[in-house]
């Protein structure tokens, strides 16, 4: 019944192996736990349930790996082999988009058109940019030169979460591998899918045995902690919830791994009476619902100037109504079911305080009418919040969002700053200097004038204030994987 027809190929789940120096594991003797589908509340298959044992093993294949020849490649044969990576998640996307969708309940042809899509191209985008990296070199007058060489960090131990599973793995992944490391993976518990499949396109595409493993589990007590205190791990990259950032801080203290962190964001969409509200609704639909609004860059905080709130909401909650929700594998779907019951409930309640703190539901609040199975939310609008409401603060992770009227810059200014998060922000305006002067003092990581989620790679990635530590893309990902070493010579 889990079987789908995607172009022709017939997609089924596949059950979970971890994938140490370079062969699957045998479930024999492995404890393993269940894949379910949030959209059917079926059980897909089985996963591998990894600990401190399965880790050891990983690290130390990926320990030996790193003595070569993986590190040794030239950056052109690096390059070449992350190309081919690319090409071949691209000759599989629909099989990896239906398993995308599987596990997570997203969209299909979100899957498609963004998770896969991006996946390849990360790689495709590393590839290229290995091939143009340099250091740096200083003269010093006439005595001496001094230029340095980079290396790798070693084994890096990396730690993902399940709403854009193969996307944020890959965005590590592909300058990780560009840089010469060797890794020990693993993936939510929620979406193992796509990285099983990884591992084995990972070795077809030419990447030597005991560079990449992977490890299926938990995050406490499990797998994730067994990463994060393995002595022989040199560096954690890690994207999830900021409260897991702060676990996985202390465990990675006694033995001072380097660190980069992606964490959570409440980000304001801040919306001027001068812009182009059609535009606005369309883009604002997306960066509030799209992913089922379980994307760490949804602007789930609306601000709207008092003199187009009322004009904008009607026209906004027109168009949330017109969201079909539900099966992830109709091509109308643009909201599917959120990823577990936990996080269902999770959501679910956030609506509730928003009641009991008396908000007003202007559209969503319940599961879609006729649906009975799956954790299905309707696209859910907030209004007649104060700013410090717990559903203003706290991040939902879900297809809702509050909105607040703001009566001048220096107000919206205050209101999108008076948070902890400081990931992204959307300001829209056609006021240019007014743009610049805003985007100026936003607290944020990313800010977008007049768009949202537009990227270019080689643009710094990453979060001030608690939603994150250090940057990635182009240059900014390889300080983190890479180290660098000064020489000097004496003239
Ligand atoms: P999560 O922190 O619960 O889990 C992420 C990963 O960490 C999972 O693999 C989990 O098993 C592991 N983990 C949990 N506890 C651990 C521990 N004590 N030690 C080691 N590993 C542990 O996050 P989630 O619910 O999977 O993802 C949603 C969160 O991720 C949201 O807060 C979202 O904003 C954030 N996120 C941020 C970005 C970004 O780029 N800033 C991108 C996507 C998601």
């Amino acid at each position: 019944m889990h079987i789908k027809e995607m172009s022709g190929k017939k997609v089924q789940p596949i059950d979970c192996r971890h994938f140490i120096n370079g062969e699957y594991m045998d479930f024999d003797g492995q404890s393993t736990f269940e894949n379910i589908n949030p959209a059917t509340e079926e059980v897909m298959g089985k996963v591998a349930e990894g600990g401190y044992e399965e880790i050891d093993s990983a690290v130390k294949a990926a320990r030996t790996a790193l003595k070569g020849p993986w590190s040794n490649f030239t950056a052109a044969k690096r390059s070449q082999v992350l190309r081919r990576i690319g090409d071949l998640i691209l000759n599989r996307k629909e099989e990896l988009a239906a398993l995308e969708a599987m596990d997570t309940g997203k969209p299909y042809q979100m899957a498609l058109e963004v998770d896969i899509t991006r996946a390849a191209y990360n790689f495709h985008f590393f590839a290229d940019f290995l091939t143009s990296l340099g250091t740096e070199a200083y003269q010093q007058d006439d005595q001496a030169l001094h230029y340095s060489i980079r290396r790798p960090v070693g084994v890096v131990g990396m730690i993902n979460p399940w709403n854009l599973p193969l996307l944020l793995l890959t965005w590590k992944m592909a300058p990780c591998l560009a840089a010469g490391n060797t890794v020990v993976m693993k993936p939510a518990e929620w979406t193992p899918m796509t990285a099983t499949v990884l591992a084995e396109i990972i070795q077809e595409a030419g990447v030597p045995d005991g560079v990449v493993n992977l490890v299926h589990g938990f995050g406490p007590n499990s797998a994730g902690a067994a990463l994060t205190e393995h002595a022989d791990v040199d560096a954690i990259t890690f994207t999830g919830e900021t409260k897991t950032g702060t676990a996985i801080m202390k465990a990675a203290a006694p033995t001072l791994k380097k660190l980069s962190y992606e964490l959570g964001g409440k980000n304001p969409n801040i919306i001027f009476a001068d812009s182009d509200l059609d535009e606005v609704i369309e883009t604002t639909l997306k960066s509030s619902f799209m992913n089922q609004g379980e994307v760490c860059l949804c602007g789930s905080r609306i601000y709207v100037e008092r003199e187009a709130y009322d004009e904008f909401l009607k026209k906004f909650v027109a168009k949330t109504r017109q969201l079909q929700v539900g099966d992830p594998f109709d091509s109308g779907t643009k909201v599917g079911a959120v990823i577990s019951k936990e996080h269902y409930d999770r959501v679910n309640q956030y609506i509730q305080i928003a009641k009991e703190e008396g908000g007003e539901i202007l559209v969503g609040g319940y599961r879609p009418k006729g649906v009975q199975k799956g954790y299905f939310i309707e696209p859910t609008i907030l209004a007649g919040l104060d700013r410090d409401s717990r559903c203003v603060q706290e991040e939902i992770f879900g297809p809702v969002v509050t909105v607040l009227p703001f009566d001048s810059e220096e107000d919206v200014i205050d209101q999108a700053n008076d948070t902890h998060y400081g990931l992204g922000t959307t300001i829209w305006t056609n006021d240019l200097r007014r743009a610049h002067r805003v985007a100026h003092r936003i607290e944020a990581g990313i800010i977008w004038v007049n768009t949202w989620y537009l990227r270019d790679l080689r643009t710094p990635f990453g979060g001030l204030k608690q939603s994150g530590i250090g940057r990635e893309g182009g240059i900014h990902s390889f300080e983190f994987y890479s180290e660098l070493s000064n020489i000097t010579i004496k003239l």
